[in-house]
């Protein structure tokens, strides 16, 4: 999934990493699972291997290929900050974000401790970066306001939020 995005509130989808697993309730209805899942076994898929975790360095170069700016949703069929994804790759992914400064990066995750950790010290510059959005998924009250505290403590320049649902607020 990448280039244009039928999601409205960006511009286009990068996927330098494919699958995921179930962190938390909201992962419950995952469409990116269900979409990946749908292809697996299918020869050259792009989700030939399905939902499983895998990095995709071929896919790295994108957002720089991309000449014209574009708000970019990074990993929307992923979480940069699954335990399967090696610091040294993350850090990758933001040397790409960092280069190509004329594009504007939303990060969401569900990985908070993992992602404040590292903007905290590896990824500082990146944190500091204001065209890069680090964001939380919201889901209620146990699932979100830990992650909102996470985020804040790492202070990055742009932080947002993705409400899943406020009921239980
Ligand atoms: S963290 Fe996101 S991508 Fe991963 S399983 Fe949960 S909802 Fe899906």
């Amino acid at each position: 999934m990448s280039g244009n995005s039928k999601i409205e509130w960006t511009d286009a989808t990068w996927n330098p990493v494919r699958g995921c697993t179930k962190i938390s309730p909201g992962c419950a209805h995952c469409y990116a699972e269900t979409f990946a899942e749908r292809f697996r076994a299918v020869p050259g898929h792009p989700f030939e291997f399905g939902f499983d975790l895998r990095l995709v360095p071929e896919k790295l170069g994108d957002p720089i290929r991309w000449s014209k700016p574009k708000k970019i949703f990074v990993n929307s069929m992923s979480d940069l900050f699954h335990d399967g994804v090696p610091d040294e790759y993350i850090e990758k992914v933001c040397r790409v974000m960092m280069a190509a400064n004329w594009h504007t990066y939303q990060v969401l995750t569900k990985r908070p401790d993992r992602m404040a950790a590292l903007l905290k010290g590896k990824l500082r510059s990146a944190a500091n970066a204001p065209h890069i959005w680090w964001g939380v998924s919201v889901e209620n009250r146990k699932q979100g306001l830990p992650r909102i505290e996470k985020l804040r403590c790492a202070k990055p320049v742009v932080a947002f939020l993705s409400m899943a649902t406020l009921n239980a607020f």
